[in-house]
């Protein structure tokens, strides 16, 4: 748009100016469509090799090969922790792409929320264990179901808790807690995860929902890809809910989301 003498552009010149924007919208979204397919096509192609890495490490490691000396068996752990990252990232990468193309399939049923803290702390003991962490749950007695995906939600509860492992010192305590919320207009079960580990600073809470968005410091571009908490935000607002974290630098983090009692 001209801006004429006057500081102001016509009406005309407006309309345009809109026109030319509508198009590079268009064409925004049909370069992040393009950029979607292909990260699922490519993390798809990926899932096959890493898959066959890990079956032959496995005939390694039980020694159905031979015998392999210490060194060797140290060498495996590592291609193993490698191998288990990888596969971690691509099914993330996986992820993000069903979300990002709407292609959520999401299988609704009520859903007790002692169940869904259930199957995600069974899926996260293996790395708490590794890092000696005391898990604690805080779960009211009488709580509604809600209705939801059971795996997506779980997945969502297994995110915040590898983060607080991984973002807390060794032997740290971790809280699982839920809790009946409700407004005027609406009921809700609340879920959190509350560590007390190095927190995050207050510049950043707005933005670690953002894909690949990691606080820039060692420990987190270390070991993940700042997609945990971008793929959470979205399985909870498909599911008609919100997302949230509370903390304090040096002290320790809340993440939360709840889910509509329906
Ligand atoms: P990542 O794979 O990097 O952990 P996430 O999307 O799960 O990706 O998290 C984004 C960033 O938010 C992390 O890189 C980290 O800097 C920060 N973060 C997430 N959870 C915590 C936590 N419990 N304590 C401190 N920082 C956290």
């Amino acid at each position: 748009i001209q801006i004429n003498s006057s500081g102001t552009a016509t009406e005309a010149e407006k309309l345009i100016g809109q026109v030319i924007i509508l198009k590079n919208i268009t064409q925004f979204r049909e370069l992040d469509l393009a950029k979607t397919n292909f990260i699922a096509t490519i993390s798809h192609e990926l899932k096959t090799p890493i898959a066959s890495i890990k079956m032959s490490l496995k005939l390694l490691r039980d020694h159905r090969i031979g015998a392999v000396n210490q060194e060797q068996q140290k060498l495996m752990e590592h291609i193993t922790e490698d191998s288990d990252r990888l596969l971690r990232i691509t099914g993330e990468l996986l992820n993000l792409a069903q979300v990002e193309t709407g292609n959520i399939q999401l299988h609704y049923r009520q859903t007790q929320p002692a169940e869904i803290i259930h199957y995600a702390t069974q899926a996260i003991l293996f790395q708490a264990e590794q890092k000696q962490v005391k898990l604690e749950t805080n779960l009211p007695n009488e709580l509604p179901p809600v209705n939801c995906d059971l795996e997506k939600t779980a997945w969502v509860l297994v995110n915040f808790l590898s983060n607080a492992i991984r973002y807390s010192p060794d032997q740290a305590r971790i809280i699982i807690s839920a809790g009946y919320v409700t407004s005027a207009s609406n009921r809700f079960v609340r879920f959190s995860v509350q560590d007390f580990g190095r927190g995050i600073d207050a510049r950043y809470k707005d933005r670690i929902f953002d894909k690949f968005f990691q606080v820039p410091d060692a420990d987190s571009i270390k070991g993940g890809t700042g997609l945990g908490l971008a793929i959470s935000k979205e399985f909870i607002t498909t599911q008609g809910g919100t997302i949230w974290v509370e903390s304090e630098l040096g002290e320790g983090s809340t993440f939360s989301f709840r889910l509509p009692v329906i």
